[in-house]
């Protein structure tokens, strides 16, 4: 089996990408953010304090969270027996998980579901950890950023487009706060693997991105 790992900060593009590439390879398409998105809807819902790490560690036996894929391929979460894909991407659902992803038997319990992933199908995944630890033997890694300012102003748009009302500035702390959190946390820190290659996407479409990884995946002999 053949694996590709993605990491890099929130908003660099990681999930629109990773899906581009994994498609034209005819690899699996793993997006472990949403996993631990799950996990922080779960702990939203029951009104926990993600910060209380006692109280997260506990209930993380009740909590179990699948992937599955549609008629389409497209990745599908599962959480507890119920589809939560529509609702893991609000705002808070990312703050939340960015605060209950240091806790270690979070972290634990979706690190084996992600490298059984591994083991059965060539698989293209993207998180925080992948390279440094999930996929360390991983085929390519690639670290994928763009400066604070290119991701806040991607993300203003983007919610400018769905009608939301945003601020710039907003957007911008909440980017430099996510980073600190995920670069600093105790746990399998967000950082480039020694053997990633490093994608700065700050001057670059999308299709720019993928189509140079793609580039890169096919001189190592991975994709159909
Ligand atoms: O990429 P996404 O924004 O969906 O990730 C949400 C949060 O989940 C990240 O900010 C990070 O804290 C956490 N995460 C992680 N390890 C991963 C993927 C995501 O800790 N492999």
């Amino acid at each position: 089996m053949y694996s590709i790992a993605i990491d890099g900060p929130a908003g660099a593009g990681k999930s629109t990408i990773a899906k581009a590439i994994a498609e034209d390879i005819g690899f699996i398409y793993v997006d472990t953010g949403a996993m631990y998105r799950a996990i922080a809807l779960y702990f939203l819902r029951k009104g926990i304090d993600g910060h209380d790490r006692k109280l997260v560690a506990a209930e993380c036996p009740n909590i179990h969270v699948t992937l599955e894929y549609d008629e389409e391929g497209k990745q599908q979460v599962i959480l507890n027996g119920e589809n939560v894909t529509g609702y893991i991407r609000k705002e808070e659902v990312g703050k939340m998980a960015s605060v209950t992803s240091d806790v270690p038997e979070v972290r634990a319990a979706l690190l084996v579901l992600q490298r059984d992933m591994a083991q059965t199908s060539d698989i293209l995944m993207d998180g925080s950890d992948i390279g440094t630890n999930v996929l360390p033997d991983a085929s390519l890694k690639i670290y994928l950023t763009a400066s604070v300012k290119v991701r806040a102003m991607r993300r203003y748009k983007e919610l400018q487009e769905k009608g939301k009302a945003s601020s710039l500035n907003v957007i911008e702390q909440d980017i430099e706060d996510r980073d600190y959190r995920d670069m600093h946390r105790e746990h399998s820190p967000l950082k480039q693997a020694e053997d990633a290659i490093l994608v700065d996407s700050s001057q670059m479409t999308v299709d720019e991105v993928a189509n140079a990884i793609i580039n890169l995946a096919r001189e190592r002999g991975l994709g159909d």
